[in-house]
């Protein structure tokens, strides 16, 4: 069939929605028939189309949901700025920032280095709004930091979790020089940080602006957090962002944009003005 052979959609095949199959065959044949457009190779695209990051499934939650990392390597190559991981979710009700991700991930394209992006540690918790794994377990206590303890709400071993195994045995390949990761709190906004991460932390806040502060302790014994592991025992600097728990989307938005921004030096990502210096506690 072709499409001369066939002729103009009729008045009849309009009303009946019977029409689209005919104008698939002929953008087909006007196509020449080639591959769709799924199976381009990266040589076929036009120079000017950004080839996007793809999702790459690492394990599996207990629910059977997909644990997935992607890597955004910077407009040169990634070879020009620290290795960052940026894990967007760990606990399932403090979705402040990670509500953003999709929105990140463009101007994140444009940074020197190389990041890897975890979307998801607990997505079982997530799935039901709740902090904790389908087996009640913190997926920020069974990290196998020096001072993990086992308990019911810890895990009886550090990484009995699949989605913090998952995300452990890829950061352990990646090997980040920064490392940042999104919750939230009653008591935020703030930045939290192990290792050598102050300067990078007073760098969001700042860049956050008011009321974000900078708290070098959450004021509570954290075992087995992903801070004790990567930033306490492995040295890498580690922020943990604490966003105000239920702040309106144009704040989160905001600070996690100028954030993020100011912490890579990335352009285009908007610095927010203060309107006050930010407090370090
Ligand atoms: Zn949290």
């Amino acid at each position: 069939m072709t499409s001369s052979a066939r002729g103009a959609i009729s008045a009849e095949e309009l009303a009946a929605g019977t029409w689209w199959p005919i104008l698939i065959v002929i953008a087909a044949i006007a196509a020449g028939c080639s591959a769709p457009s799924a199976y381009r190779t990266a040589a076929s695209l036009p120079a000017t189309e950004p080839l996007a990051p793809a999702w790459q499934t690492l394990g599996e939650s207990r629910g059977g949901r997909p644990i997935r990392a992607l890597s955004i390597e910077g407009n040169r190559g990634g070879a020009l700025g620290p290795r960052v991981a940026l894990i967007a979710g760990i606990h399932g009700n403090e979705r402040e920032g990670a509500r953003h991700l999709a929105e990140l991930l463009k101007p994140l394209a444009t940074y020197d280095g190389t990041i890897r992006v975890y979307e998801d540690v607990n997505p079982d918790g997530t799935s039901r709004g709740a902090r904790f794994t389908s087996k009640g377990v913190d997926p920020n206590r069974n990290w196998p930091a020096q001072n993990f303890l086992p308990a019911r709400s810890r895990g009886p071993a550090p990484l009995s979790e699949p989605g913090v195994a998952a995300v452990h045995a890829d950061l352990q390949r990646f090997d980040p020089e920064l490392v940042i990761v999104l919750h939230s709190t009653s008591r935020g906004p703030f930045v939290n940080f192990d290792g050598p991460a102050r300067q990078y932390a007073e760098s969001f806040a700042h860049a956050a602006g008011t009321p974000w502060t900078v708290q070098p302790s959450m004021g509570y014994p954290t075992p087995g957090s992903f801070g004790s592991w990567m930033g306490i025992d492995q040295g890498v600097p580690t922020l943990t962002i604490e966003f105000e728990r239920g702040c309106p989307e144009v704040e989160s938005r905001r600070a996690l944009m100028a954030g993020v921004g100011a912490v890579l030096g990335i352009d285009g990502l908007p610095e927010v003005p203060r309107s006050r210096p930010f407090v370090v506690d």
